[in-house]
């Protein structure tokens, strides 16, 4: 029988140890790393395929969302107060450029970027408090019906697939 081909997920470069964080650091998450074996994951940084260098200034989002900085009613801006909207927008676009090359079943990304945060990112005061909306990729990601997770909140049949593993890990067989 021919075998099942594997879900394709696009996946934050930094959650999958890759230095790719604004600091030169990641966000490298073991149990994420572990699902290379069972399903194609496709790493990726919005901001760096938007043309920022690593390392670089932190930055958040000055005005709203993701959404908003896509329909122009807000900005991205790091912490010099320089403007990184374009940037920011051009490496949501190459995301979904990759989304689309690999017909991806999904995305997981980092949360609480302002690039790759999914229903909760920084506010843009730059004092660590947050707002409710998605980082910039997300936001476009998800405008194209592509379906948006995070390291905190894993796709239905990843979940599922790690319950049964410990249910059977856990039964005396
Ligand atoms: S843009 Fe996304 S992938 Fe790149 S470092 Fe930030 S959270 Fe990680």
């Amino acid at each position: 029988m021919p075998k099942k081909p594997k879900k394709t997920y696009l996946i934050s470069a930094c959650l999958l140890g890759l230095a790719t964080r604004y600091d030169g650091s990641h966000s490298c998450s073991p149990r994420l790393r572990r699902f290379c074996r069972r399903y194609r994951l496709i790493p990726v940084c919005p901001e760096q395929l938007g043309g920022l260098p690593t390392p670089r200034y932190p930055a958040e989002i000055r005005g709203g969302d993701g959404s908003a900085v896509l329909q122009g009613k807000a900005i991205v801006v790091d912490k010099t107060g320089a403007d990184r909207t374009t940037q920011f927008i051009c490496g949501a676009i190459g995301a979904l450029q990759l989304a689309d090359l690999f017909q991806v079943d999904g995305a997981i990304l980092k949360s609480g970027s302002p690039s790759c945060g999914v229903g909760s990112i920084r506010d843009g005061s730059f004092s660590g408090c947050h707002r409710s909306g998605d980082g910039v990729a997300a936001a476009l990601l998800k405008g194209h019906g592509i379906p948006v997770y995070s390291e905190l909140k894993l796709p239905p049949e990843i979940i599922s697939r790690r319950q049964s593993s410990l249910k059977k890990r856990r039964s005396p067989g």
